[in-house]
């Protein structure tokens, strides 16, 4: 009787652990943000989220005082 009871908690301790396991899986496959389109400042490099990029004839910057020294450099 006592050697049943071990094993069906066993049972129960398995399930538990690989139904925990699955749903962890579950979460890290679908992530809480849209990827976003990443691009990188023409002037010092630094990667930024598109939506946050100033765009300037298809260059990309992370700020407008970057854009403008981009802008005014004579290269
Ligand atoms: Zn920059």
């Amino acid at each position: 009787m006592g050697k049943l009871i071990f094993y069906i908690i066993i049972a129960i301790l398995a399930y538990w652990i690989i139904n925990n396991r699955k749903s962890r899986k579950e979460k890290k496959e679908t992530p809480l943000e849209p990827i976003e389109d990443m691009v990188s400042c023409t002037y010092c490099g630094i990667h930024l989220p598109k939506s946050e990029a100033i765009s300037d004839r298809n260059r990309y910057f992370c700020c407008t005082e970057h854009c403008h020294q981009h802008t005014n450099s004579p290269s």
